[in-house]
């Protein structure tokens, strides 16, 4: 079987990087212990290889549709969520009183990772059920726990989450679907949802709808949001099921992730559908983030898989295909001597490269957001908010980095292929469509820019960002300590000031009352921003590699730790000076792209 992501990287980040071990002297991981996350991850691998990667390509060959008034998509939507109700996998970070495994944030990223490296179109579908079932467990009421959580923690039924509208895609202020109150405390829904992830199909006997609506009279704006669980099926009295009025009025046609229906829904067309109110009336969105950021991390999760599988499958392309010969010394090619793999040309070596370094800087970062989540849950009292700050001031590169990155790095994959990556015989197109995808659902790139230049950087007076620079402080002094990695502890020095620098510069057009000129560049923000952060990564990677090197503490051959430095050291030549000319952009006094009188620029 093609491999198609590196237990290796991800067993080094989790163990030798983040120390995952030590979250087991925490009260709420007592239960675990590295032998049980390294046979999580196995048998994981071992379920990914059996169940997920064979149907990767048939399920973008027979994608999700509409037929006849029913989705139909392919069985082993079915499997998953049935093996996964099974294997406790959904939830399997919550509680152990609601069902859960109490299993670490990170682990479950990890986890992650491995099934949506084999297969981007299929963990969706468990994705979003364990996130719809932990928004009832965080803010419904007990009933509404009962009533829907087993099920869905089983796989039997599904969950999703219902935010865009026609008219209110970025702009959730917009929603108009209607929540009327009934006087058995129920409300009747009115309204329409588009692009509906998992919405319906005939492998969930019911469909969990978490929908954000606006009470009768409620304001204007987020601040008249609330969430309602709305199924698609009514339980009765007796425990059956009778239809509520959701309808399913299509599925849209993708260029990518086929596999993975997206549903037009419509609620209460004939008047007859109820809904149930979860947590405060009008603090639906501020409940919504909870799943939210938790689908943010997952699509980042998703989008780095997706290029990890393309980084794999174009490198043992590149072992295989002989084309051309060395530059021999003194320029010359000899036409007597075979051609060499490809992989042996410097530039394919630096496509290579590049997806290397992309791929991985990105996993750890995932990873390490994951674990600053668990440490803002059960970590020391004294520390969690910390850890949650630096969570939140995460989260939009988290999603973002890998999501844009990602796809330049799939690129270079096809362009590895040559002629064959722009053909189906071959995987790297289909990686290709995939990725798209990324960088426009659960917040497009420029939404994710504006929340973190517009509110992370900034909030509680930007003390997010001085925990974040303590954090990569604490990375340069580590590997100052080796004289080899002290030139790039420099680097990353003075960039961290670079990045003070650009903050204190844009924050001033903030202070103005400037406000659009503050966010008019976040974008170009975010892309500065997250390659520092990226290299932050690196260099923590590559300063574990050398102690263990030098300790002789190794788990992997010693080529392992020494082809670490080597990724850092190519981040640090080929993307990481990106930064000055960004830099250049962001400082530049002239504004080219706000609205000003006349619109003829564009015409
Ligand atoms: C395959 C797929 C699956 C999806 N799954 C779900 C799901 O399960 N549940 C769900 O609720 N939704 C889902 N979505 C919807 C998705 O989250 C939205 O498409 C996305 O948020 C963008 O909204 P929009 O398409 O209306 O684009 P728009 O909001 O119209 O944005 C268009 C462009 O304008 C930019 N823009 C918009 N507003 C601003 C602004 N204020 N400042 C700067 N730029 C701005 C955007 O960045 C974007 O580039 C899905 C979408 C797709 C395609």
């Amino acid at each position: 079987m093609a491999e198609y992501m590196s237990m290796n990287t991800l067993r080094f980040i989790i163990h030798e990087m983040l120390q995952v071990e030590k979250l087991c002297a925490l009260p709420r991981y007592q239960d675990y212990d590295k032998e049980s996350f390294d046979i999580l991850l196995d048998s994981t691998k071992a379920y990914a290889d059996k169940a997920l990667f064979p149907v990767f390509k048939e399920m973008d060959e027979q994608p999700a549709r509409f037929e006849n008034g029913k989705v139909i998509v392919h069985p082993s939507v079915g499997q998953i969520m049935k093996d996964s109700g099974e294997r406790g996998a959904i939830g399997s970070t919550f509680d152990y009183e609601v069902g859960g495994l109490q299993l670490p944030h990170v682990l479950h990223s990890a986890v992650t990772h491995i099934a949506q490296s084999a297969n981007n179109s299929l963990p969706g579908y468990t994705g979003l059920t364990g996130g719809a079932a932990n928004l009832i467990i965080s803010f419904g009421e007990q009933s509404l726990i009962e009533k829907f959580v087993p099920k869905m923690m089983k796989g039997e039924w599904a969950g999703t989450m219902c935010l865009t509208e026609p008219q209110a895609g970025s702009s959730l202020s917009d929603i108009t679907t209607a929540a009327s109150p009934n006087d058995d405390g129920s409300y009747q829904i009115k309204g329409q949802k588009i692009f509906i992830s998992g919405g319906d199909h005939e492998y969930s006997e019911n469909f969990v709808h978490l929908v954000l609506a606006r009470v009768d009279g409620a304001p204007l704006g987020t601040k008249g949001i609330s969430l309602f669980v709305v199924p698609k099926f009514r339980i009765k009295e007796d425990e059956t099921l009778e239809p509520n009025d959701v309808i399913t009025a299509g599925d849209f046609q993708k260029m990518g992730q086929k596999g993975y229906c997206t549903t037009h829904l419509v609620f209460g067309e004939n008047d007859n559908c109820q809904g149930w109110l979860v947590g405060t009336k009008n603090k639906g969105l501020k409940h919504m983030f909870q799943m939210m950021n938790g689908a943010r991390i997952d699509v980042g999760l998703t989008a780095v898989s997706t290029a990890t599988a393309a980084y794999h499958a174009s490198l043992q392309y590149a072992k295989e295909r002989p084309q051309g010969r060395r530059v021999e010394s003194g320029g010359v090619k000899n036409a007597s001597e075979e051609q060499t793999p490809i992989i042996n040309h410097p530039d394919v070596r630096r496509m290579l490269l590049l997806q290397k370094s992309i791929t991985e800087g990105a996993i750890a970062l995932l990873l390490q957001a994951s674990l600053y989540q668990d440490m803002s849950e059960a970590g020391p009292e004294e520390d969690r908010v910390r850890y949650h700050d630096l969570l939140e001031l995460l989260t939009p590169i988290a999603k973002t980095y890998p999501s844009e990155m990602g796809r330049v790095s799939i690129s270079n994959g096809v362009q590895v292929l040559g002629g064959y990556g722009f053909c189906t015989d071959f995987p790297l197109e289909q990686y290709y469509r995939d990725i798209r995808i990324m960088a426009l659902y659960e917040g497009t790139t420029g939404i994710q820019s504006l929340d973190l230049l517009g509110r992370k950087v900034i909030m509680k007076n930007g003390e997010a960002m001085k925990h974040l620079t303590k954090e990569i402080i604490e990375t340069i002094t580590n590997a100052a300590n080796y004289d080899d990695l002290k030139p790039y502890a420099e680097e990353l020095k003075n960039a961290s000031k670079q990045l003070q620098e650009v903050i204190m510069h844009l924050v001033q057009y903030a202070m103005k009352g400037e406000h659009e000129r503050f966010i008019a560049d976040a974008t170009v923000f975010m892309d500065f921003m997250s390659t520092i952060t990226i290299a932050w990564q690196w260099l923590k990677m590559a300063t574990v590699a050398k102690t263990a090197l030098i300790t002789g503490n190794t788990t992997f051959e010693t080529s392992f730790y020494e082809n670490k430095i080597h990724t850092m050291r190519f981040f640090f030549k080929y993307e990481l000076p990106k930064i000055h000319g960004l830099k250049v952009t962001l400082m530049r006094p002239e504004s080219l792209t706000i609205l000003e009188q006349d619109q003829s620029i564009l015409a």
